[in-house]
């Protein structure tokens, strides 16, 4: 588990660093680690939707 809050450079509110902008204020987190971190899950996310959208259609 990599999980680690990070502060919002805007509104100093705690969220997470794999979130790609503040929940609070909404301004993106612009570092690298967090893009990186938000492609992953993205994809990770489309393919766990596909795959249960799949399995859904044909069971
Ligand atoms: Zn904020």
């Amino acid at each position: 588990m990599t999980m680690a809050l990070i502060t919002c450079q805007e509104c100093s509110t705690r969220l997470s660093d794999t979130a790609n902008s503040c929940p609070e204020c909404g301004a993106s987190m612009q570092t690298a680690k967090g893009r990186a971190g938000l492609s992953f899950n993205g994809k990770l996310l489309l393919a766990v939707a596909i795959f249960v959208i799949v399995v859904w259609a044909f069971r």
